[in-house]
């Protein structure tokens, strides 16, 4: 379906597939830029359903699977990406990524560094084996792939008609791109989503293993993305203008979680699970325990560069203790 209710983005080269998934999200979008390149921003997990929605959607548009040239990722995660190996694989449509991304491309990515991190955080041992289940549940909605080219932060890419600039938007995943067209409008995954706050995922470096900020990452993307002037159309939701609006209610509900969590840790000294788990009671569910300890995990990393906690080694797990007095937080 193209954008009949949309004004500033009623581009009628460009096209709306709203693909369902099997995770908690619900939908995700994959845009169609139909032009003398034919490229698809996303392509949706790799389902059964996800595939005959979009054959048929890009049959609304007059396409085949095999018309698409290129498919630009926005990130790895298996509701955008899961499809791309086999699109690929069937009718060499070449992909594009950001190179950040290589450890999502991949089955069973840093595995270790995981184990190791939630082992230390405190995370009992039956959840760190449930976690692993969930990722093995995860990694059936895609395909191991390879990319057939990178995309830079700054690259310009032309679909004929159409010109945009690829933005490195890192913090939800480490190679997260957004795409700006000649008009301002700008197609960005999972960075900024109108309704739902973005999760800054725990992620690791893929050359040096060292775990990411990458709240902090976020948060700089978010501040990049409040200068779109045009439409953002998003990886899941409804398209919205006023971008700077949305980032400002985001990064305000940012400081009130970090106050509430330098509040927690004012309170006494606790692992990060014991932590997350004092402002997410729900934790120990399997399927919501990484998005909590992702939730709190770049919080703490702030509380640390602030000079607002430490960290201390005891028996194995890392405990963090808070330095602010609850008077002095009730003050800022
Ligand atoms: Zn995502």
């Amino acid at each position: 379906m193209s954008f009949p209710d949309l004004s500033a983005g009623g581009n009628p080269d460009y096209f709306h597939i709203q693909i369902s998934t099997p995770f908690a999200v619900g939908d995700v979008n994959v845009y169609l830029i139909r032009d003398e390149k034919n490229v698809l921003i996303d392509c949706g997990p790799k389902t059964k359903i996800a595939h005959q929605t979009l054959v048929n959607q890009l049959g609304e548009a007059g396409l085949k699977p095999g018309d698409i040239d290129e498919i630009w990722l926005t990130h790895g995660h298996p509701d955008h990406s899961g499809l791309a190996a086999m699109l690929r694989d069937r009718h060499g449509i070449r992909l594009l990524a950001h190179r950040g991304e290589r450890g999502n491309f991949a089955k069973n990515s840093d595995r270790q560094l995981f184990g190791d991190f939630f082992k230390e955080a405190g995370v009992p041992g039956y959840l760190i084996h449930e976690m692993d289940m969930q990722r093995k549940w995860y990694e059936v909605y895609f395909d191991a792939m390879e990319m057939d080219g990178w995309i830079d932060d700054g690259d310009e890419l032309s679909t004929g008609r159409h010109h945009f600039t690829a933005h490195h938007l890192p913090g939800h995943s480490p190679g997260h791109l957004g795409f700006t067209d000649e008009n301002g409008h700008m197609f960005s995954g999972d960075v900024l989503l109108q309704r739902i706050s973005t999760n800054a995922i725990i992620s690791f470096d893929p050359d040096t293993g060292e775990r990411l900020n990458t709240l902090r990452q976020l948060r700089q993307s978010m501040r990049t993305m409040a200068s779109v002037t045009g439409m953002v159309f998003p990886g899941h939701g409804q398209p919205f203008d006023r971008a700077a609006e949305t980032v400002q209610h985001h990064l305000e509900s940012h400081e009130k979680r970090y106050l509430k969590i330098l509040e927690l840790l004012s309170r006494g000294p606790g692992s990060l699970f014991e932590t997350a788990k004092k402002l997410f009671p729900e934790i120990e569910r399997p399927e919501l325990t990484f998005l909590c300890m992702s939730e709190v995990a770049g919080f703490v990393d702030r509380a640390i560069i602030e000079g607002f906690a430490q960290t201390e080694i005891i028996n194995g797990h890392r405990v963090i203790i808070g330095n602010v007095p609850l008077s002095d937080i009730a003050c800022r």
